[in-house]
């Protein structure tokens, strides 16, 4: 995928939850769980985790 939108100030939103990008615990990044497709990250081997002030 490389025709994302530009999102200008993405690194720095007062407002909006930090998040960051995670290996998916579940199946450990291979996107799969005992031949299919993992309910946790949907396949993607990542979760998108929330950081900071939680
Ligand atoms: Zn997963």
């Amino acid at each position: 995928m490389s025709d994302q939108p530009p999102r200008p100030g993405d690194e720095t939103s007062a407002d909006a939850p930090q998040t960051a990008p995670n290996t998916c615990p579940a199946c450990g990044g291979t996107g799969a769980v005992q031949g299919k497709p993992c309910p946790t990250c949907e396949g993607t081997g990542e979760v998108t985790v929330t950081v900071g002030d939680a």
